[in-house]
């Protein structure tokens, strides 16, 4: 049944200003014993027949600063427990300001064939409020390094960050596009209660772009990428022909996936399992040869139609109407109704009868949007 692995490393070498996870910072003492535990986690889900991964992620936390003779380990546990189809897409995600030739040696070695790169913005100034590691020179270091040597390279950025107005986030759209990467991710800076940027914003020693020029910036960055070949196939997610994540599709479209470490999820396709992120509590569990849990939910249908419907407008497949009628019969007049409001107000666009997409204008309503739909499915109103 489980096709996609994730493998959770929380380690980094500094906190983020504006980070909320629960990330191990400065602690790189703990990182063999967390390896060991990560390892026998794995173990844990050893069956008969391996699992043959179409998907494996490294994520974090920065897993770019896994040690290389643990790395190598890992993957060594990892063929124990999977085999790996040919066209396996396997990710790490980067810090650029940790890589060097031989990390990228031993990646590709151990079949990581994408690199995704949180450059985040290309101000210095910005990249230093961020207590980001890395520099601007970093990030083109270290495209220099991995280009050519990994079939896709996506790089992260971040919208809505303090100081960068809309004249300068165009001037980095017109610079990452220069690059030869492959895929965008663009998020929307987000402040946490309690972290340092949260701080800086109550003291108004920071300001943030106001929703107007936010807007604006949003607006910009989908047609300027999809006019330099990024085609948008989710909301945050921008992708040159071939190169959508395979793997955060795999979320996306509510299908199952294995989740190993600290605070990592796990999906079945009914039942939501998530691993404690407590270090000590992790590393007692698989000594115990138990699973780390700290919760499991099963989900109600009402909550996987809603989530189905919440996770398919953010897709440029869009809502499938048919898929969700769970009468079975012809799609309600209520929900015919909204549709036409919709496209009357230019908000989605209707490929086929039965399928409804969002427009740019429509994503920036997205969640309203879903939520009207998960109503009137759920026939609340
Ligand atoms: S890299 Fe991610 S997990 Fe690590 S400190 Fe920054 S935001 Fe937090």
């Amino acid at each position: 049944m489980y096709t996609s692995f994730y493998i959770h490393w929380p380690f980094c070498p500094y906190r983020c200003s504006y980070c909320p996870f629960t990330a191990l910072a400065g602690q790189d003492e703990l990182m063999p014993t967390y390896h060991t535990a990560l390892c026998n986690e794995l173990l844990l889900w050893k069956q008969d027949k391996k699992y043959e991964l179409e998907t494996l992620y490294f994520g974090g936390g920065t897993p770019s600063t896994y040690p290389e003779n643990l790395m190598l380990d890992m993957s060594a546990i990892l063929s124990t427990v999977c085999s790996f189809n040919d066209e396996c897409e396997i990710t790490i995600e980067v810090n650029p300001g940790t890589l060097s030739a031989s990390h990228s040696e031993t990646w590709q070695k151990i079949g990581i064939n994408r690199i995704s790169l949180g450059v985040q913005s290309l101000n210095s100034q910005t990249l230093t409020l961020l207590n980001r590691l890395h520099t601007y020179d970093d990030v083109k270091n270290a495209l220099a390094l991995l280009v050519g040597k990994f079939k896709s390279i996506s790089i992260d950025l971040m919208i809505g960050l303090p100081g960068v107005s809309c004249l300068e986030w165009e001037k980095t759209l017109k610079e990452v596009c220069s690059w030869p990467i492959q895929h965008i991710s663009i998020y929307l800076l987000t402040i946490h209660k309690c972290t340092p940027l949260y701080f800086q914003l109550k003291q108004k020693n920071i300001k943030l772009p106001s929703t107007e020029e936010t807007i604006r910036m949003f607006l910009c960055t989908q047609s300027y990428l999809q006019a330099n070949g990024f085609e948008q196939y989710e909301i945050s997610n921008f992708a040159k022909p071939g190169h959508r994540s395979r793997h955060n599709l795999k979320y996306w479209s509510h299908k199952p996936y294995l989740g190993f470490g600290l605070g990592a999820c796990s999906f079945d396709g009914v039942t939501r399992s998530e691993n404690t992120s407590s270090f000590t509590h992790y590393c007692s569990a698989i000594e115990q040869n138990s699973k780390p849990y700290e919760s499991q939910e099963i989900l109600s249908e009402e909550q996987i139609l809603t989530e189905k419907i919440m996770l398919s407008l953010r897709l440029n497949t869009g809502l499938h109407l048919q898929q969700f009628n769970l009468s079975g019969t012809s799609i309600n007049p209520a929900i015919k109704e909204f549709v036409d409001t919709l496209l009357h107000e230019q908000l989605v666009v209707c490929p086929t009868q039965d399928i409804v997409v969002l427009t740019p204008g429509g994503m920036l309503l997205e969640n309203e949007i879903a939520t009207r739909f998960c109503m009137l499915f759920l026939k609340k109103i």
